[in-house]
C-alpha cells in the first residue's frame, strides 16, 4: 500500500510540474508575443519614416525649382506649398524652340499616327539619335530613367531643346525595387518627376512602366500602380509595334526596321517601342530606314507624344 500511495504521489507531482511548466511557458508567449510585435512594428515604421522623409526631400526639392522658375519669369510664388495635381494640370510643356508651348495644341488629322519611342536613355547612342531625327525633322518621345551623370543631364536637356518629348521611365528601373509596394513605386515616381524638373524645367506628364504595363515581373496587380498614376494625373503609355530591340538577342537591321514598320497601316495610332542603350548600337543602324519607311506612307505621320495622344495599354 504504501509503495503504491508512494507511486500515485510521485505521478501527482509530475503531473503538477508539467502544469507549472506549461503555465510559465504560456505566460511567456503572452508575453514575448507582444514584445516581438512591437519589434516588427518599430522596424517598418523606421523603414517608412525613412521613406516618407526621402519623398519629403524630393518634393522640397521640386517645390524649390518651381519658386525659382516663377521667380525667373518675374511672378511671385504664389504659395509654399506644392500642390502636385494643379501643378500638373496647368504644366506647359517646353516646345521645339525652349518656349512653352500649349499642349492642349491638337494633334494633326492623318489617318495613321506614329510615335516613335525610346526607353531607359540617356546613353552614349542619345546624341546620334537626336541627329537622326534633326535630319529627317522629326520629333520623337524618349522615356529616360534618372541617371545623375553629367552626359546624362546634358542629354536630357538637348531632348527637351530639340522639342521631343520626355517622358518618365521610373527612376531606377530596378523591378524589385520599382514594383515592390505603391510606396516604393511612388517614391521612385517622385525621384524621375523631380530629376526631369530640376534639369530641364518639364513636368513630365507621361510614363511607360518598365516591362510595360502587362510586365510579369511585378508581384503585385499592376493596376494599383496605374492607379497611382491617374490619381497624379499622368498618362502612361505601352506600345502596340515593337521593334524588337529589347530582347537578349540582338537584331539586325532589317529584321528592326520590319518589326517597327510592316504593320503601322493597320492602325491609327502606333506606338513604336525601341531602346536608347549602350547594348543597341543596331537600333541606331534602322533608325533613318525606320523613318525614310513610315515618310513613305500615305497619309502618315510621325510625332512626338502629347497630351493629345491616344494611348496604348496593355492593361484595362
Ligand atoms: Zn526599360
Amino acid at each position: 500500500m504504501d509503495k503504491e500511495q508512494g507511486l500515485q504521489g510521485d505521478v501527482r507531482r509530475r503531473r503538477v510540474q508539467r502544469l507549472k511548466k506549461m503555465i510559465v511557458l504560456f505566460v511567456l508567449v503572452w508575453m514575448l508575443l507582444p514584445v516581438g510585435l512591437s519589434i516588427v512594428l518599430f522596424v517598418r515604421l523606421g523603414a517608412l519614416n525613412g521613406q516618407l522623409a526621402e519623398t519629403q526631400g524630393y518634393l522640397r526639392r521640386v517645390e524649390e525649382t518651381m519658386a525659382r522658375q516663377e521667380q525667373d519669369a518675374g511672378e511671385e510664388p504664389e504659395t509654399a506649398q506644392l500642390d502636385r495635381k494643379e501643378v500638373i494640370v496647368t504644366a506647359p510643356v517646353a516646345g521645339a524652340d525652349g518656349q512653352d508651348k500649349d499642349v492642349t495644341a491638337v494633334e494633326p488629322e492623318a489617318a495613321h499616327k506614329v510615335y516613335l519611342t525610346f526607353d531607359d536613355g540617356p546613353s552614349k547612342y542619345t546624341e546620334e539619335i537626336l541627329d537622326i531625327l534633326d535630319e529627317y525633322d522629326v520629333k520623337a518621345t524618349f522615356f529616360v530613367l534618372g541617371k545623375e551623370n553629367e552626359h546624362s543631364i546634358e542629354m536630357i536637356r538637348e531632348i527637351a531643346e530639340r522639342g521631343h518629348t520626355l517622358g518618365m521611365h521610373s527612376y531606377s528601373h530596378k523591378y524589385a525595387d520599382v514594383y515592390r509596394s505603391v510606396d516604393d513605386f511612388s517614391a521612385d515616381f517622385y525621384r524621375i518627376y523631380a530629376y526631369i524638373l530640376e534639369n530641364t524645367g518639364i513636368q513630365s506628364t507621361c510614363y511607360r512602366f518598365p516591362g510595360g504595363s502587362s510586365n510579369t515581373v511585378s508581384d503585385l496587380d499592376m493596376h494599383v500602380f496605374a492607379d497611382f498614376l491617374a490619381e497624379q494625373e499622368i498618362e502612361y503609355y505601352d506600345w502596340n509595334l515593337s521593334s524588337g530591340d529589347g530582347g537578349s538577342v540582338l537584331l539586325d537591321v532589317d529584321t528592326l526596321v520590319r518589326n517597327s514598320t510592316q504593320d503601322i497601316e493597320k492602325h491609327e495610332t502606333s506606338i513604336i517601342l525601341m531602346h536608347d542603350a549602350a547594348s543597341r548600337p543596331t537600333t541606331v543602324e534602322a533608325l533613318p530606314q525606320i523613318i525614310e519607311n513610315i515618310l513613305a506612307m500615305e497619309d502618315t505621320v510621325i510625332l512626338p507624344i502629347t497630351e493629345d495622344t491616344t494611348p496604348i495599354h496593355h492593361i484595362h
